[in-house]
């Protein structure tokens, strides 16, 4: 079985300031691209049938979108197109109380086009929660958006990448068959199959296509680089007040930014 990479994206938009935003045309350029070189792009629920069965295409890419930005059902339109998917993990409240996240009817226009999961009531760190703060996210996100697409909701991603065993836990508990993290690295199907964690490799804006290239090839280099920039704030979201380490998350980088030789990334 291959090896692939879980792509983590969030909002299409032009904003200079959020490095999580992509121009809609760089999406589109990427999603060109991939199809052109014969990837297949699959969410969550494609997976797990891949997973069950052992059979992955020679390339293969997963594709995420998180925290329910209006901008997603653009995205979930372009992979429509293209014969795509890809699984969107919706914050409760993000939707229901900002205007800039996606409505219960765009909701159900996305899950007509792709697969949603949650990503939390609140878009609180789980692993700093305690068990009941946690398990109240993870359950009535999960009502929430099966209540609202009257499907079953299986799949989530961590809120800022912050999980533990605890979390893990409490998610397979409650009917999450499959976790999206945070972790900058390529995927094994055997070890996914078994701790049913996807490592997500988030796509910032201004990332050339070659360098979108090598993620997609998971280039061990690259991801290598990537995967210590994501240790150092592993620890650190572990460990910092969440002030802190939201400071030291956008120090390195814009430290990234400034440097020359960048595209070896962080
Ligand atoms: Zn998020």
């Amino acid at each position: 079985m291959s090896r692939f990479v879980t792509l983590m994206y969030h909002n299409l938009e032009q904003d200079p300031a959020n490095r999580y935003s992509l121009p809609v045309e760089a999406f589109e350029q990427q999603v060109a691209w991939l199809r052109a070189e014969g990837y297949v792009i699959e969410g969550f629920p494609d997976l797990e049938v891949r997973l069950a069965r052992g059979l992955f295409p020679e390339r293969y890419v997963v594709m995420t979108f998180d925290d329910g930005h209006r901008s997603n059902l653009r995205a979930a339109e372009i992979l429509s197109r293209a014969g795509a998917q890809a699984t969107f993990f919706l914050t409760r409240d993000f939707c229901r109380y900002n205007l800039a996240f996606l409505r219960d009817d765009e909701i159900r226009q996305l899950a007509a086009l792709c697969s949603v999961g949650s990503h939390g009531l609140t878009h609180t760190p789980l692993s700093r929660l305690d068990a009941v703060h946690a398990w109240a996210e993870l359950a009535e996100s999960k009502a929430w958006l099966e209540d609202i697409t009257g499907s079953p909701v299986t799949t989530m991603s961590a809120p800022g990448g912050f999980i533990n065993h605890t979390v893990l836990r409490q998610a397979r508990d409650l009917g999450y068959t499959l976790v999206g993290n945070s972790v900058e690295w390529w995927n094994e199907p055997s070890t996914v199959n078994i701790e049913r964690l996807v490592n997500r490799v988030a796509i910032w804006q201004g990332m050339p296509l070659s360098l979108f290239a090598r993620i997609v090839r998971h280039d061990a280099r690259y991801l290598r680089a990537r995967r210590l920039r994501a240790g150092a704030l592993g620890l650190a979201r572990r460990t910092l007040p969440l002030h802190l380490y939201h400071g030291l998350s956008r120090a390195l980088y814009r430290l990234r930014q400034a440097l020359p030789g960048r595209q070896l990334g962080w």
